[in-house]
């Protein structure tokens, strides 16, 4: 009987295989996983602290491989959001000053348990929302975290965005 050959069924699990990865390849979004939780930005006011949740898939683009501790928005509403170690969130790991305030973060969330990325940060201070940054006085330069001035390499001091 053609059928019971066992080199049909074989021929029949590599067409099925190579069916499943034309769909998975060919799928739109490209996504795996992650295209069921779609990214969204949003504003959240809490306090950032050394996450008690661990981030999901480390070693994704975004997410801080050197860092032992992974920080994290604990939201008003009881929400903890990892944060990711880039641009707009690193001030979060490299200054512990940054932590433990009352914040208002613009973030993208990236769902799954992924570091959202922090947009624009703001900090209550003096009753009013303010935008912290790292300023060098000698090229008057500002920068969003902690570094030596790319132009003078001096030292780059705390302050908050003058207000217009
Ligand atoms: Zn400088």
């Amino acid at each position: 009987m053609r059928l019971s050959n066992p080199e049909n069924g074989l021929r029949c699990a590599i067409v099925l295989a190579i069916a499943v990865l034309t769909s998975i390849a060919l799928r739109p979004s490209g996504g795996f996983v992650f295209s069921q939780e779609p990214s969204r930005t949003i504003t959240v006011e809490g306090v950032v602290k050394p996450a008690t949740i661990k981030a999901a898939a480390k070693g994704q683009p975004g997410i801080a491989e050197s860092q032992a501790e992974t920080m994290a928005v604990f939201a008003a509403d009881g929400r903890q959001i990892p944060i990711a170690d880039d641009e707009g969130g690193r001030m979060f790991y490299l200054d512990p000053a940054m932590r433990g305030r009352e914040v208002r973060l613009k973030l993208i969330e990236k769902g799954q348990g992924r570091p959202a990325e922090i947009i624009q940060a703001e900090a209550r201070h003096e009753g009013r929302w303010r935008v912290p940054q790292y300023y060098c006085d000698v090229c008057t330069i500002a920068v969003r975290y902690p570094q030596v001035c790319l132009c003078c390499q001096g030292p780059m001091e705390f302050r908050y965005k003058p207000e217009r």
